[in-house]
């Protein structure tokens, strides 16, 4: 059996911009001809069914507990990090990227780790541009 984990090719720190960078642009005119289904209404899935359906596709999002918000995101809260490269900060993606890399024990799939890291402020900032219920106490 072979192990085919779909990973864009390429250097750790350039996957996924290479990646981005090759994908067949849609005409915004074509947008809603496309059925985009995510599975899961965690942060991840109903972050991006939210953001694909504010740009135009028809999208559905399932998920398998009670209610859509009762996913594990609703549990965490204990925090979210971001690199913001404040000055004499000392902070940088590559001290995020290799924190949360040691911080899954190293299992993490790394290319994805380190999108995270690049992207991580963007992250936050859609977050609360969305309304997901931040603890500030
Ligand atoms: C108790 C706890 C505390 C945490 N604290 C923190 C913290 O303080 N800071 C931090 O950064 N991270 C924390 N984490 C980790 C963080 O919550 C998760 O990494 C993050 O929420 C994962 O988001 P997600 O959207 O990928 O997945 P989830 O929120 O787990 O969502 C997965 C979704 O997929 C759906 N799904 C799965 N399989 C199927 C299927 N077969 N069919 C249909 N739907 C399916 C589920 O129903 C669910 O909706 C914590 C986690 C836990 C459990």
């Amino acid at each position: 059996m072979s192990l085919q984990s779909n990973e864009p090719s390429g250097p750790v720190a350039e996957k996924w911009d290479k990646h981005r960078f090759e994908m067949k642009l849609v005409n915004p005119a074509n947008k809603r001809k496309f059925e985009i289904i995510v599975v899961g209404s965690g942060l991840a899935g109903s972050s991006a069914a939210a953001s694909l359906a504010e740009l135009g596709y028809t999208v559905s999002c399932f998920c398998y507990q009670d209610s859509p918000r009762r996913a594990h995101s609703i549990a965490a809260q204990g925090g979210i990090n971001a690199a913001k490269n404040y000055r004499n900060d000392g902070d940088s993606v590559f001290r995020l990227f290799y924190d949360t890399v040691k911080g899954g024990d190293f299992r993490s799939r790394e290319s994805n780790v380190h999108r995270l890291a690049q992207v991580s402020g963007n992250i936050i900032d859609q977050c609360a541009a969305q309304g997901v219920p931040f603890a500030r106490e």
